[in-house]
């Protein structure tokens, strides 16, 4: 549970709406699918993912395994496929140590229901339903104002 200072800091100068709790579980789901996204979207051809492959070495890693109604599919090449550990885990890039990060869900992706992770709001949905409903509801002074007003 993230404290008052944490939760002004994640989603009003982070801009953030979850965090991450839980742990790796080292599954390899989440480098088994993926999809990538660039300043146009989602990538939906080769052509394409070819020209971000000189951007961020990441990318090289990748290898198209299909496509579907949201984009291209890709795996990791690094992933050892028995142990399904990464091969290259002290170095990985960035972007595999950040993950999950919210993005994935604005991608239309989500965490596999085994993954170790969690996203929690970052207000839960409790406080922002108190919240509506303290506003809703009309303030004392206005009752009185009101009161005075038909008298
Ligand atoms: S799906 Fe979750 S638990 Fe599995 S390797 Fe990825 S981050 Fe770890
Ligand atoms: S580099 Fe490692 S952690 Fe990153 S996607 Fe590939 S196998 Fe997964």
């Amino acid at each position: 549970m993230l404290n008052k200072f944490q939760k002004f800091y994640y989603s009003k100068i982070l801009g953030k709406k979850y965090y991450r709790t839980g742990h790796c579980l080292g599954c390899g789901r989440c480098c088994k699918k993926i999809y990538v996204k660039h300043a146009k979207g989602i990538i939906q051809d080769e052509k394409e993912f070819e020209q971000l492959k000189y951007q961020h070495r990441f990318y090289t890693y990748l290898k198209v395994i299909g496509k579907d109604e949201t984009g291209l599919i890709f795996e990791c090449t690094n992933l050892d496929p028995e142990t399904h550990k990464c091969k290259i885990h002290k170095t990985r890039p960035g972007i595999c140590r950040r993950y999950p990060q919210e993005e994935l869900f604005s991608m239309g992706g989500s965490l596999s229901e085994d993954c170790g992770y969690k996203m929690e709001p970052i207000i839960p949905f409790s406080e922002v339903f108190l919240t509506i409903q303290k506003k809703s509801q009309p303030k004392k002074k206005n009752f009185w104002e009101r009161l005075l007003k038909n008298k």
